[in-house]
């Protein structure tokens, strides 16, 4: 039901990103991958999405921790239908010891990005009458844990900014959501394994179970899939009175 429109979803070279953007493409959508590399691997993954599913797919390199490449992109992208803000990083820390450094690019990539595409993106939005922005937040939106001092905060904050953008758009075919994922196994999970098990003295199972799903009461992880799915039901017309609000996708996870 998506075909011709255009999906921008930005840090889509791995992971949730990718994940949406293959989704997304076998609903019909054109889609543009992007990280901040420039690699034959970037572009291929383009390509292959375009031989699998038949749309337009290409690959644009922009930095997401730069306001400018955030609004490059979307003009490279030459039209933006759907915009999904994805791209994050983690860092996890004592707040005494919190690198300033980390904290200015979580805020950045995870936070100000969304902003600088969404004011991109929406002029082009309301010309074609129709646009869905989706900012992929967290369980971390809507919750805390200790050490994540920087993510907690961006993940709050893109809640925050995707209720005003609700507002904004309410009167006109244009929606803008938050998914909330509760763990999903990506690259970026997987990095902060090693650092937990030193912090807690803890094997790899026990890790996962015990600390990453604690508090996802399924104890499963969401998939990829899962969320890419989330993301199509929000561009469908069933979705189209949904918005300036989050979807958990968390196994049943914490409600304060
Ligand atoms: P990931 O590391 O696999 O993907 C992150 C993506 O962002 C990559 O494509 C990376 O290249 C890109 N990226 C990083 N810095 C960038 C920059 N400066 N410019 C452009 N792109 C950049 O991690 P993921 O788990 O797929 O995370 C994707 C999003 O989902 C993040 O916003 C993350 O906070 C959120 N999230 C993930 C989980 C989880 O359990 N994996 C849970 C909740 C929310």
């Amino acid at each position: 039901h998506l075909t011709g429109k255009t999906a921008v979803i930005t840090g889509s070279n791995s992971g949730i990103g990718l994940g949406v953007a293959r989704e997304l493409a076998k609903a019909g959508a054109n889609v543009v991958l992007n990280s901040y590399t420039d690699t034959p691997e970037d572009h291929a993954l383009a390509a292959e999405i375009a031989d699998v599913t038949g749309v337009d797919a290409k690959y644009v390199q922009a930095d997401m921790s730069k306001s400018d490449d955030c609004r490059r992109l979307i003009v490279a992208a030459g039209g933006c239908d759907i915009l999904v803000n994805n791209a994050g990083i983690q860092h996890v820390a004592p707040v005494e010891e919190f690198p300033a450094a980390k904290w200015d690019a979580i805020i950045a990539i995870n936070l100000s990005s969304a902003f600088h595409t969404a004011a991109a993106a929406v002029t082009g939005m309301r010309e074609r009458g129709w646009g869905r922005i989706i900012n992929i937040a967290s369980a971390h939106g809507l919750t805390a844990s200790p050490y994540k001092s920087a993510y907690v905060a961006a993940k709050h904050g893109i809640v925050g900014l995707t209720k005003t953008l609700g507002l904004e758009t309410a009167q006109e075919p244009i929606t803008c959501n938050a998914i909330c994922p509760g763990y999903v196994l990506t690259p970026l999970v997987e990095s902060q394994i090693p650092d937990t098990m030193k912090e807690y003295d803890m094997s790899r199972e026990d890790v996962i179970k015990n600390v990453m799903l604690e508090r996802q009461p399924s104890k499963e992880f969401a998939t990829v899939e899962q969320l890419g799915g989330t993301a199509v039901y929000l561009c469908s017309d069933a979705a189209a009175q949904v918005t300036g609000t989050t979807i958990s996708v968390d196994g049943g996870g914490p409600r304060f």
